[in-house]
This record gives structure tokens, sequence and C-alpha cells, in this order.
């Protein structure tokens, strides 16, 4: 499986190219897009032929995750005449976007998940669990030949990756704060990030959606002391074989 950070800013978009939460994912056959950040889109393309995407998971409604389909939507609509591309998300996300859109026509295939749902995307076996935040929201696990990739979406304390099987051999957490400045508890320190990883026996972890304004490697640090080993951040066309 190859996992590629298209974006990974917290909330909202950093300077110098930095997209809000967004990640292609590669294994066998299948082209994932995985959350649709603000200014994604335009990165998806450095990676990735829009056209070749076999599936869209948005994680939930929050624009952060998910307004870049706009783009995706128009291309296929306009440019490429494609139709029926499967986009699984979670309750509320699909008509949240369509207020921007207007009407999507037959573009996407929406397929809604919720917590305990399993779906196939080519050879990739996915799993979902709700998380701990406002909005449905559906963390992620793909499975592929024996390999497994978490990814946590946004989540509160409330949640873990326990609710997955233990030993998954990536997490990708978030990891919007560090602990010592909490501003929502809606989202994970660096710390909790580092313990909920450790707690579900992950074999590696990467940080993501840090608030832009943080000292990375200060959550670098902090969640790789929680861990118990060093951690990976994030960031911008990062590529990682799993
Ligand atoms: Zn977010
Ligand atoms: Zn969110």
């Amino acid at each position: 499986m190859e996992l590629t950070v298209l974006g990974c800013s917290g909330s909202y978009g950093a300077p110098a190219g930095g997209a809000c939460s967004s990640y292609l994912v590669r294994a066998g056959d299948a082209v994932i897009w995985m959350d649709c950040g603000s200014g994604a889109f335009a990165n998806l393309q450095y990676h990735a032929n829009p056209g070749d995407l076999t599936a869209v998971v948005i994680s939930h409604a929050h624009p952060d995750h998910c307004v870049d389909i706009y783009g995706l939507h128009v291309l296929y609509k306009y440019g490429l005449q494609c139709d029926g591309l499967p986009v699984y998300a979670p309750e509320g996300v699909e008509r949240t976007l369509e207020g921007l859109v207007g009407e999507w026509t037959d573009t996407f295939d929406w397929k809604l998940v919720a917590d305990g749902d399993k779906a196939n995307i080519g050879d990739v076996d996915l799993r979902f669990a709700r998380t701990d935040h406002p909005l449905p929201t559906v963390a992620v696990d793909l499975e592929h030949a024996g390999k497994r990739l978490v990814y946590t979406a946004d989540t509160g304390p409330g949640w873990s990756v326990e609710a997955f099987r233990p030993g998954a051999d990536l997490v990708l957490s978030e990891a919007t704060y560090q602990h010592d400045d909490i501003r929502a508890p809606i989202h994970l320190s660096a710390r909790q990030a580092g313990e909920l990883a450790r707690a579900a026996e992950a074999k590696e972890l990467m940080l993501t959606h840090l608030w832009p304004s943080l000292d990375p490697i200060a959550s670098v640090a902090e969640a790789s002391e929680a861990f118990g080993r060093l951690v990976v951040l994030a960031a911008p066309h990062l590529v990682t074989h799993v």
C-alpha cells in the first residue's frame, strides 16, 4: 500500500502550500482519494490522474476534509464526462456539499457508511468506526495484502484506535494540539495520539492535522515520548509505503 499525503494542515490551510487533510492510497488496482480538504485537489494532480480514481472516501462534513471534491465534480461533469465514481461518506456529507455544488447529477455514486460498516474497493478491505467528533465522523481501517493503515480522521480522546484490531502497520493520527493547550476536546493532543496508538499496538505512527501555528517539532517530541518510539510527521507530497 502506498500512502501519499496531499494535505495535512489542521482545521485551516497553512502558508506555503499547506492544504488541509487529504491522502492518496494506492493498493493493487485501487486508487483511493481519502479526504478532500481545502487545497488538496491541486496537490492530487501531482500524484494521480483524477480520471484514474477508483473511489473517494470522506471522513466527515467539516470543510477541511471535504470541500475539494467540488473540483473533481466539475472536472468529471464538464471535462472528462465520467460518472458513477463511488464516494463513501457518513451521514451529512452529501447534503452539506450539495449546498455548494447545486446538483450532483450522476457524477458520484454516494455510499453511506456508519460505525461498524465494511466495504471493498478493489483489493482493499475497509472498515469504518464512528469517532468522538461533533459531526458524524468515521475513522478508516484499510487492509491490503496483509498490511493495515488506520486513519483516525478527526476525533477527541473519547474514541480510540483500539476500535479496530490491534497491531496496525501504520496509524495516521490527528494530533491537532499540544497537551498543555487543548483548545477543544473534539481533537487530540500529540501526547494523546501517541498514547492511543501505543495502546492499540501500532507499529508506526504518523502525525497529521496539526494546528498550523504550532511548532511541529515539539508535537513530534511529545507524541514520540508517549508512543515510545520516534513518530513521523505528515507533510504535503510525502510518500510512504505500508
Ligand atoms: Zn479537521
Ligand atoms: Zn472535523
